[in-house]
């Protein structure tokens, strides 16, 4: 059966974009035909700032409860966190030395994130997309679900993978598929339509936080940026009008309909009109998550007893291909 596994950081508290872009995604699959396997990726977690511990153990619980809260089955899916299947940075080890430098420099998310002064950057920043392919291919995963953001980053695990196959000319890494889909792979910053939303944006009003109530997701779309014209009656007239089409986006990947029936019901309408009717869904589809996150917080021994169990499953299937993968570079065992 083909295999998918997919992670999130928990770098802070999840966001509309990850909900839409990935978990709701995440959710889907695990009722298709394939395997899924889900990973809360802690150590990608600390790459770009350091959190106090009680902070990232918090996120790691929350981001786990986020999961569970959305509707992934802990008995469907295998759900656990990074840190406890130490076969992700052995694996990941080797793909460092297979990984060039220059194509890690390369990525617009270690330029993102390093920002000007790349010298105070950590080695881990730079690292990442050699993590995020052993992450994929110690399972011999066949399919990630990603938002847009990450597709480079597929196409360098691809590269590393396809690396590795030549080098020791053998066909043991698979060529895994990136899989970009729905109405929302790419949510926009609520206050820049050419920002991503992202969870570690130091501005709260730029995303909306699965654990907002009513009030702060009704203020946060009240507040959003916006051209001053009504919205459009077909997809054609959101070209060049950024902001107006992430909000569109954001109602159709929530209401499950694509943007040209949204805009057949919404068009004409000015912002005024349709920000209240967005509010309104939003809270609609994200309150009932936001509740349950609530009560599975409340139990954090259940939370930790997933991840562990989850962990050791993860576990049986990295094992072996990390053993075949020593085997091949030559590591005497
Ligand atoms: P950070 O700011 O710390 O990088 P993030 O919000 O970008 O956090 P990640 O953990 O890096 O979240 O990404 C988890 C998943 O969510 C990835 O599949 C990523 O593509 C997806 N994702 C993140 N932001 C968005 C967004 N704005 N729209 C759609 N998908 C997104
Ligand atoms: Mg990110």
């Amino acid at each position: 059966t083909p295999r998918i596994f997919s992670g999130i950081q928990p770098s802070g508290g999840l966001t509309l974009g990850n909900y839409l872009g990935a978990i709701k995604r995440f959710v889907e699959k695990q009722d298709e035909e394939f395997e899924t396997i889900y990973c809360i990726v802690d150590l990608h977690a600390i790459t770009a700032t350091l959190f106090e511990p009680d902070v990232l153990r918090r996120q790691t619980r929350e981001l786990t409860a986020g999961y569970i809260a959305s509707g992934l089955d802990p008995a469907k899916s295998i759900l656990f966190n990074q840190s406890q299947v130490a076969e992700h940075t052995q694996l990941a080890w080797i793909f460092n030395c297979i990984a060039r430098m220059g194509w890690m420099q390369r990525m617009t998310q270690w330029k993102d994130k390093a920002g000007k002064n790349t010298q105070n950057a950590s080695l881990g920043l730079l690292a990442y997309p050699a993590l995020m392919a052993a992450d994929i291919m110690v399972y011999h995963a066949t399919h990630v679900p990603v938002g847009e953001d990450q597709k480079q980053h597929l196409e360098l695990a691809r590269d590393i993978a396809t690396k590795f196959n030549h080098d020791y000319g053998v066909e043991f890494f698979p060529i895994t598929e990136p899989v970009i889909e729905g109405a929302a792979t790419r949510v926009m910053s609520l206050r820049d339509g050419s920002k991503k939303m992202s969870k570690s944006d130091p501005s709260d009003a730029s995303r909306i936080n699965l654990t907002d109530d009513a009030d702060a997701i009704a203020q946060k779309i009240r507040k959003a940026k916006t051209d001053p014209d009504a919205l459009p009656s077909e997809a054609e007239g959101l070209e060049g009008r950024p902001e107006a089409r992430n909000l569109v986006n954001i109602y159709a990947a929530l209401a499950d309909q694509s943007v040209e029936a949204v805009l057949r019901d919404v068009g004409g309408k000015p912002f005024s009109e349709f920000k209240p009717i967005l509010s309104e869904l939003a809270v609609e589809k994200l309150a009932p998550i936001s509740t349950e996150m609530a009560r599975l917080m409340q139990q954090p021994d259940e939370i930790d007893a997933i991840l562990s169990k989850g962990s050791e499953r993860a576990r049986t299937i990295a094992a072996p291909i990390l053993k075949q993968t020593y085997e091949i570079v030559g590591m005497v065992s």
